[in-house]
C-alpha cells in the first residue's frame, strides 16, 4: 500500500479531526502527519544505511502513532503513558551504552532518532533524552557494576524511568553552587534540600540526584528511589512548553540512602560534564527535529489553503518564507551533523557543543515564528502542530544551559575570557 493510501485511509477514520468539513474548507491538521520536504540538499546521502534506516523506523512510529494522539495529551499537560510501550519497541532507551540490554547505537543513530521524534513532539524527545542521556548515561558511566546490572536493563526496557536532579530553585544556570547536601550517616547517606525543573520527576522511579557531600564539600551523586521516606515531588504547573513532560519540584528532607546507592564514579561537579557532552549534542538536534516539522506542515499546508481563488503557495511572500525556513533547517542540520562526526571522533569541545546548542535553540525559535506567520490563524492552533512547537522550542532555547550561558561558553572559546561570572553584580547585590 502507497503512503498516499495510507494517508486516505487514516483521513477517512479520523475525519472531523482534520477539519476537512466542506463547510469549514481548511488544511489538513498535524493528526496526519505531513510527508518529509525539508531534505532539499539532500543531507540524508550524508548518512549511513544505518542511520537512514533508523530515521525511517522511527518516523514511521511518530507519524502514525504519536501525530493522531499528542496534541491532545498536551493540551491537558498529561503524559502519555499508553504510548510507552510503542516507545519501548523502537529500542533507543540507553543510547550508546553497550550491554545490560541497552542498544549500543553510535551517537549519529541516536541523533536521527532524536529528530523523528522532536519533528512530531518535541515534549516526547525531551522524555527520551531525561531518561536516556542523563539519568541512564550518568548510571552507565559513573555507576558500579552492581547499580549497571540491577538497574540499566530495566531502564532500558521503559520497566522502570529515569530522572535527572541537578538544577535547584536557587541554583540554574549556576548548579555548579549547589545547596543539596549528602550527610554520612552509619550505612548510608542523608539528603536534605530542594530540586526544580525535573523531567519525569513525578513518576520517575529512579531519580539520580547531585547533592553536595557536607565533609568533602565536593558534588557527589545518589540513586533515589520511588518512595524513599523523606522524598517528595509536587508537578510544575501551567508551563506553556513542553506540557507533555511532568517536570517536578523535588523536596528531600533526611531522605535516606544506602551506600550501595552512591554513584562511586563521581568525585567532584566535574563528573556532570562527562554526562552533559554527550547529552548537549543530542540537544542540539532537537531544534533541529522541530524546525523541520514545523516546515513539513507547513509545506503541506501552504498547497492546500487557498486565499484569493489561489494556493498559499503561490504567493512569492509565501515563497519567501518558506525558503528562508528551509535554508535555515539544513544550515542547522549541518551544524549538528558536525558536532556529532566531532564527538564521534573524539574531537569535539564544550565550546563547540554550546556553540551548536545555542545557535540551533536561536535558529529554530526564526523557523517556528516564520510557520506559524504561514499559517495565519491556524499557526495558533495546536492541531497543526506548529503552536506547539513554537511553545515548545522556548525550552530548548533555556534547558542544558540557557541561550546565554552556551553563548558565553563558546564566547570563552574565542577569547580565553570567561565573562560567565559578573563580579560587580555582588557589589549592587550589598547595596539592596
Ligand atoms: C522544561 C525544562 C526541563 C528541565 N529539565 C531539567 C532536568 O530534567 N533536570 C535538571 O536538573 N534541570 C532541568 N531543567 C533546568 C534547566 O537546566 C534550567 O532551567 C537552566 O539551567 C536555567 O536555569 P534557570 O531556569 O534557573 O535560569 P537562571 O539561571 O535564573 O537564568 C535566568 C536568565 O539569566 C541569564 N543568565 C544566568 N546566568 C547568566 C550569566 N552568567 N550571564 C548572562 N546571563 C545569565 C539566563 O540566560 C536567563 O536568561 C529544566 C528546565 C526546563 C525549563
Amino acid at each position: 500500500m502507497s503512503r498516499t493510501d495510507t494517508h486516505e485511509i487514516t483521513r477517512q477514520q479520523t475525519s472531523g479531526l482534520l477539519g476537512f468539513d466542506a463547510h469549514f474548507p481548511q488544511a489538513m491538521t498535524a493528526a496526519l502527519f505531513p510527508e518529509a520536504a525539508h531534505d532539499a540538499l539532500h543531507l540524508d546521502g550524508m548518512l549511513t544505511s544505518g542511520e537512514r534506516s533508523m530515521r525511517e523506523r522511527v518516523r514511521k512510529y511518530m507519524e502514525t502513532e504519536v501525530a493522531p494522539v499528542i496534541s491532545s495529551f498536551w493540551e491537558k499537560a498529561e503524559f502519555p503513558f499508553q504510548l510507552v510501550p510503542g516507545f519501548a519497541k523502537l529500542n533507543l532507551a540507553g543510547g550508546g551504552i553497550k550491554g545490560y540490554g541497552c542498544p549500543d547505537l553510535s551517537l549519529m543513530e541516536s541523533a536521527m532518532a532524536v529528530i523523528e521524534i522532536s519533528r512530531v513532539d518535541c515534549s516526547m524527545s525531551t522524555f527520551l533524552l531525561v531518561h536516556s542521556y542523563l539519568a541512564m548515561l550518568t548510571i552507565g558511566l559513573l555507576g558500579s557494576e552492581q547499580q549497571k546490572q540491577e538497574l540499566l536493563p530495566k531502564l532500558a526496557k521503559f520497566e522502570f524511568i529515569g530522572c535527572w536532579a541537578l538544577t535547584e530553585p536557587s541554583n540554574g544556570s549556576d548548579a555548579s553552587a549547589l545547596q543539596c547536601t549528602a550527610t554520612k550517616v552509619p550505612g548510608g547517606w542523608m539528603i536534605d534540600g530542594r530540586k526544580r525543573w525535573i523531567g519525569n520527576g513525578t513518576f520517575a522511579d529512579v531519580t539520580v540526584v547531585w547533592a553536595r557531600n557536607s565533609e568533602t564539600h565536593q558534588v557527589n551523586a545518589f540513586i533515589v528511589r520511588k518512595g524513599t521516606p523523606g522524598f517528595k515531588t509536587e508537578k510544575i504547573e501551567n508551563k506553556i512548553a513542553l506540557r507533555c513532560v511532568q517536570n517536578a519540584d523535588m523536596t528531600f528532607h533526611r531522605c535516606f540512602v544506602s551506600d550501595s546507592d552512591r554513584l562511586t564514579g563521581v568525585d567532584s561537579f566535574k563528573d556532570t560534564n562527562k554526562v552533559l557532552a554527550i547529552s548537549r549534542v543530542m540537544v542540539a538536534w532537537q531544534p533541529v527535529g522541530a524546525a523541520m516539522g514545523v516546515y513539513d506542515v507547513a509545506a503541506r499546508y501552504i498547497k492546500q489553503r487557498e486565499q484569493f481563488g489561489t494556493p498559499l503557495a503561490s504567493f512569492q511572500l509565501i515563497q519567501e518564507r518558506m525558503a528562508r525556513m528551509l535554508g535555515t533547517v539544513q544550515a542547522m542540520f549541518l551544524m549538528a551533523h558536525r558536532l556529532t562526526k566531532l564527538h564521534e571522533e573524539g574531537r569535539m569541545t564544550h565550546e563547540q557543543a554550546s556553540l551548536v546548542k545555542a545557535w540551533n535553540t536561536l535558529r529554530c525559535r526564526e523557523v517556528v515564528s516564520l510557520g506559524r506567520e504561514v499559517l495565519g490563524g491556524n499557526g495558533i492552533v495546536t492541531d497543526y502542530n506548529i503552536a506547539k512547537a513554537f511553545c515548545d522550542i522556548e525550552a530548548f532555547y533555556s534547558y542544558e544551559g540557557t541561550y546565554d550561558v552556551n553563548m558565553l561558553v563558546a564566547g570563552r572559546g574565542i577569547t580565553g575570557i570567561s565573562a560567565i561570572k559578573a563580579s560587580s553584580g555582588k557589589a549592587f547585590k550589598s547595596k539592596l
